[in-house]
C-alpha cells in the first residue's frame, strides 16, 4: 500500500529524516514512536506530501508520489489525515465540516453528502451533534468528527499524528475507541503515538525514529518487552 525508498528530508541544513526505507502493506497499523523531534511528524508529511522529500521514492499503491509528473490532487484523497489540534472548519457545524470535502472535490451531491455524514458520525458516536459548531464541543468530540470528516472521503490509508496529544485525559478513551474500531475494520493505518498501550494492543508494527533514522520495525510485543536497539531500550526506560 505504502512504499518508501531511502527518503531524507532537509529543512535548510538541518537534515530531519535520514534514509528511510519501508513499506506499509494493506491493513497494517502502524505505530511511529520516537522522541520528540526525532522527524515523525515530518515523515507521515512526506507520505502526503504535505512535505516534498529531499530525496528518495514514495509509492501509494502503484503510484510513485514523488514523481513529479504525478498529480499528487490525484493521490491524496486516497490518504485521510488527523492532527494533534483537529483543524476543523470553526464557521461551519459538524455536518458541514464532514459534508465540505466529498462535495468539493468528490462532486457528491449534497443530500448523498449528508447521508454518508450522519452515518459517520454514527459511527464516531456523535450523530446528535450535527448541527453543534466546534467551539460548542469538548476535544474528544472534536476529534471524533476530524476522524469522521476524514473517513468521508473514503480514504484506503489513515494517518494520525498525535491525535490524543490535546486531550484532557478523560478524552483520550473516547477518541483511541474509534481508531481501535477503524483498525478491526481492516484500515492501514500510520500513527504517530504516545499511547503505549494503544500501539501495544492495536498496533501490527512499531516505527521506533531517532534523529531521523528509522531504528526499529518491530512487532509490539517484542518492541515493548525486548526492543532491538539500546537506543530504543533508552527511550522506553525514559517513558514507561
Ligand atoms: P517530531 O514530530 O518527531 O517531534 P518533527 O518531524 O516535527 O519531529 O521535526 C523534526 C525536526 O525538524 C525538528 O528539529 C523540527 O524543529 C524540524 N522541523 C520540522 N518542520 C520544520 C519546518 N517546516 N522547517 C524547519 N524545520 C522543521
Ligand atoms: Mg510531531
Amino acid at each position: 500500500m505504502i512504499k518508501v525508498k531511502n527518503l531524507y528530508k532537509s529543512f535548510g541544513k538541518l537534515e530531519v529524516l535520514k534514509d528511510i526505507s519501508t513499506q506499509i502493506d494493506k491493513g497494517d497499523v502502524v505505530a511511529i514512536i520516537g522522541p520528540s523531534g526525532s522527524g515523525k511528524s515530518t515523515f507521515l508529511r512526506c507520505l502526503n506530501l504535505l512535505e516534498v522529500p529531499t530525496s528518495g521514492q514514495i509509492w501509494i499503491e502503484e503510484e510513485e508520489i514523488t514523481n513529479p509528473k504525478v498529480n499528487i490532487m490525484k493521490v491524496r484523497p486516497k490518504i485521510g489525515m488527523v492532527f494533534q489540534h483537529f483543524h476543523l472548519f470553526p464557521h461551519m457545524d459538524t455536518l458541514s465540516n464532514i459534508t465540505y470535502a466529498p462535495m468539493k472535490v468528490k462532486g457528491i451531491n449534497e443530500a448523498d453528502a449528508n447521508q454518508i455524514a450522519i452515518e459517520l458520525l454514527r459511527k464516531v458516536g456523535l450523530e446528535d451533534k450535527a448541527k453543534e459548531f466546534p467551539i460548542r464541543l469538548s476535544g474528544g468530540q472534536k476529534q471524533r468528527v476530524a476522524i469522521a470528516r476524514a473517513l468521508a472521503m473514503e480514504p484506503e490509508i489513515m494517518l494520525f499524528d498525535e491525535p490524543t496529544s490535546a486531550l484532557d485525559p478523560e478524552m483520550v478513551k473516547e477518541v483511541l475507541d474509534v481508531m481501535k474500531s477503524l483498525a478491526h475494520s481492516g484500515m492501514t493505518m500510520a500513527i504517530v503515538t504516545h499511547e503505549m498501550g494503544f500501539a501495544r494492543e492495536v498496533a501490527d508494527r512499531v516505527f521506533f525514529l531517532e534523529e531521523g533514522r528509522l531504528l526499529e520495525d518491530t512487532p509490539p510485543a517484542e518492541f515493548f518487552s525486548n526492543p532491538k536497539t539500546e537506543r530504543a531500550k533508552a527511550f522506553l526506560d525514559k517513558i514507561l
